[in-house]
This record gives structure tokens, sequence and C-alpha cells, in this order.
């Protein structure tokens, strides 16, 4: 088997007929994961024995012909999604040692159909940030390029998969943390519908925001893996009802707000964004222009409503419930070391900033004007749908960068999410699927083409993007 070409169709095709066995499989990943990871680091654990156990069960149940879309396929999971028993520290000092007490929904679906863990990945502390380079263990590099980074937060689950180190895997997505690493890394990822994929057992950072996805190696893998975590759940109270999934006709005509493009993107990005858009035209697709004018707020809106909920989600790190603890003398002393022990800069700069703008004669001025901007944004989409089927922009505005590149400049790696966040604001689903590659320094980076649908149209985006896949380079 070729780790680094094969996919989840396949490899379940190949365990049914027993070309080799879910314990080869995994045992392969894991040696794999043993050769490559040190010069990657894309995982924070590895669970080898658990992995084993969990593969041989698969190859029960495949032997008792009972398998399932995902059994006996290795995966890897991001470090903020709780599995019971195990470390979960969003790359936290703040949850080193913190072991969950029980199963997110998504891991709960997984483990019934017999899924194989290999290990919990890196990210950006709490999901903060472009570049895993806020991993309070140090950060990921790029497969592609060891000197540059993987993307973020979810850099270490895009890492995995592209080093062939993992089939594929589950990342978080509050501003484009699975469509940027999966970007930057060659890699299709989907932020699902805001309320499609349950959010129980994730840990929280912009609760309006966040969904929990996968990020694979193509448009059918991504498409199985979200088939199989998605659905309705009790215990997500933002949970959508099933019905809202019904396969709409594909009507093919596809939106670009050239507007809000042509600034600041890479020309070299810029010019494969046009170049598929070209592909999709001669496979038959109408292209339009669309207006979508409060776009260029989105950023911004953005940096206002996230750290908000960070704020009030990460209060609950007080030492007291959850992870480290620090003696001192007061309460109010307590907190304050704890949180300056067990936070690093960019979280503690979102907190500062997130109650900033929630604190009483700043929170009219900013959140609440953050809030009606953000309802002008879901606008735009919702009028962009009345007049085509789904709305496309590069993932990000350029390739991956180098290592340190963005780390002294929050704000530089902020406009990394320029088009992405947009998606998460609106809850629409958006995937970002493989465009080509641009050279930099002699190596070819991979550079991905975003699609946004209507809420609950993921089926769309699949469609078209395997026409990116079918007619690519
Ligand atoms: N890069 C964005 C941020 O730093 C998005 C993060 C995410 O999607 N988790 O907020």
């Amino acid at each position: 088997m070729d780790l680094s070409t094969l996919t989840i169709a396949q490899a379940r095709k190949d365990l049914d007929a027993k070309k080799y066995s879910a314990l080869e499989l995994s045992q392969a990943y894991l040696d794999a994961i043993a050769k490559k990871d040190q010069g990657i680091h894309a995982y924070l654990e590895v669970w080898a024995d658990s992995a084993q156990k969990e593969a041989k069960h698969a190859d029960e149940l495949i032997k008792a012909g009972k398998s399932q879309a995902l059994t006996g396929i290795p995966l890897a999971i991001k470090d903020n999604i709780l599995i019971e028993g195990r470390t979960c520290s969003s790359a936290s000092k703040m949850l080193e040692h913190y072991k969950a007490s029980y199963d997110a929904t998504v891991i709960t679906k997984l483990k019934a159909e017999g899924a194989v863990f290999l290990g919990r990945t890196n990210m950006d502390e709490f999901a903060m940030g472009s570049s895993t380079e806020n991993s309070a263990f140090g950060p990921t590099m790029n497969p592609h390029d060891t000197t540059r980074v993987p993307g973020g937060s979810s850099g270490g689950s895009a890492a995995a998969v592209a080093a062939g180190m993992a089939l594929a895997a589950l990342g978080s997505d509050t501003g484009g943390s699975i469509r940027q690493p999966s970007s930057h890394c060659g890699l299709v990822g989907l932020k699902p519908t805001y309320g499609a994929v349950s959010r129980y057992g994730l840990m929280p950072m912009g609760s309006s925001l966040d969904q929990i996805g996968p990020l694979a190696r193509t448009v059918d893998d991504a498409r199985i893996l979200f088939e199989e975590i998605r659905g309705y759940d009790a215990q997500d109270s933002t949970s959508n009802p099933d019905g809202m999934y019904k396969a709409g006709k594909v009507r093919k005509v596809i939106g670009v707000p050239r507007a809000f493009l042509e600034k600041g993107v890479d020309p070299d990005v810029l010019a494969l964004f046009n170049a598929t858009i070209e592909r999709l035209r001669k496979a038959g697709y109408q292209i339009e222009d669309v207006a979508m004018p409060n776009l260029p707020y989105a950023l911004p809106v953005y940096y206002v409503v996230c750290p908000a909920e960070v704020s009030t989600n990460l209060a609950r790190y007080d030492g007291v419930r959850y992870g480290l603890s620090v003696p001192a003398a007061t309460v109010g002393e307590s907190y304050e070391k704890i949180r300056a022990a067990g936070f690093g800069p960019e979280t503690r700069r979102r907190i500062v900033l997130g109650t900033f703008v929630l604190s009483s004669g700043y929170a009219d001025a900013y959140y609440r004007t953050a809030r009606a901007v953000r309802d002008v944004i879901r606008a735009d989409f919702t009028n962009a749908f009345k007049e085509v089927d789904c709305v496309a922009m590069p993932t990000a505005p350029g390739p991956a960068f180098k290592l340190g590149e963005k780390t002294s400049d929050p704000l530089a790696m902020y406009l990394e999410d320029i088009f992405s966040v947009t998606a998460n604001l609106a809850g629409v689903p958006a995937l970002s699927v493989p465009a080509g590659t641009v050279a930099r320094e002699g190596k070819q980076l991979p550079v991905g083409f975003q699609l946004m649908g209507a809420h609950g149209g993921e089926d769309m985006l699949f469609a078209i993007a395997k026409d990116v896949e079918r007619t690519g380079a």
C-alpha cells in the first residue's frame, strides 16, 4: 500500500477484499509516524497500543461482515476534540494533563463505526491562529516544505494527512482552521453548515462560529467522513434537524465576488483561482460576478465577535474546575497566576480584546455593532444565493508562509483569514479543494480553491469540488 496516495474509499475496498488487514493498515501508519513525525511534529501524542486494539476489533467486524464506511480506517484527531480517558490539551499548558471525561459526539459516532484513532494532533492554542505556531508545545512543519507553516489552527491534522501519517483527520473551523491548512497542505477540507455536526465535546472557542469537519486527500474522502459525523444531536442546542439536508439540484451557476478578491491576494494565487474558474466554465458552469458589498467588513467583525466569545468561553479555566492549578494566597492571586502561566500570548491577547469589546461603555461601539454588521454579511450571502448556486473565492490570500514570518505581527496573521471567516459569520458551508501549486524557492506549494454554499448545501459543494478535482492539472 502506498500511504501517500491511499484514500478512505480505496482502503475500504482493500480491507473488505482482505487485501490487507486493519491491523496491517494501522501499523503502516504507525510506522510512518515513527519514521517521519520527528521532522513534522503533526502529533502531540500517538496512541499506538489502543490503535492496534481498535484495528483488531475492526478486523473482527470485517470478518463478521459488519464493516461500515470507516471500519478500520486510521484517523488523526485534533487535540480539542474529547476522547474519554485521553489527554486533550487544546495545545495549551493550561490543559497539558487534562483527561477527557466523556466522548465528543463525533467520537461516539466514529467508535460505533470501528474507526482507528492514531493520535491527537497539534494545533494553535485553543484553536487561535493560522499557522500552528501558537501551540504551547512547538510548531508543526508543512510536509511540502518544512521551512514553512502548515497553516492553522488544525495544522497538525493537515500535516498528518499530507505526509501520509493518517488516512484522514478531524479538525475544527471557527474562522478557517480546516480550510486554510487544507489549502496550504494540498488537501480537501470542509467547514460544514453551522449546526450540521455536533459541537458536543469540542472545546469551545467561538461558539457561534465553531464547527468540526474533515480534512482528507480527496473530495470523496471528505464526503465519506462528513456523512459519518454529521446529524442531529440533542446534546448540542444549536444542532440542526436532519431534515434540512436534502440533496438540492445543482443549477451550476457560480458567483465570484470580484470586487472583494482582487485586493491583497498573491498574484500567483489569483492566477490559479482564475484558471480554476476557467476550468469550471469549460466544464459547463456559468460564472457570474456577484456583488457582496459587505464582505470587506468580515475580518474586522470576526476579530470582534470571536475574541468576545473566546473571553467568555475561556473564563472556565480558573484553576478550580479544569487543568492547571498554582498555589496562591488568595483566589484573585490564584486566577492571576494560573492564567498567566497557563495561557500563551495570543490567547491572552484575545481574552483582553474580547473583554474590552464586551465591557460596558464599549459594548455598543464594538460588540453590538459587530453583531449588526454580521447580520448584513449574512444578508449578502442570502442575496447572492438568489442569483447563484455557490460563491467561489480563494481559500487564503497566499501559499504557506515561512515559520516565524508572521509571528511578530498579529494583524498580518489575521489577514490570512480574510476569505475564510465570511462563511463562519454567515454559518454557511465552505470547502477548500486543491487548485494546483505555485513555485516558491524551488518547492511546489499547494493552493486551495474555496466554494461556499447555502445552508445545508454540502452536497452541491462536493459535486462542484469533484469537477475541480477531475479537471485538475
Ligand atoms: N485563524 C483564525 C483565528 O485565529 C481561525 C481560527 C479557527 O478557525 N479556529 O481565529
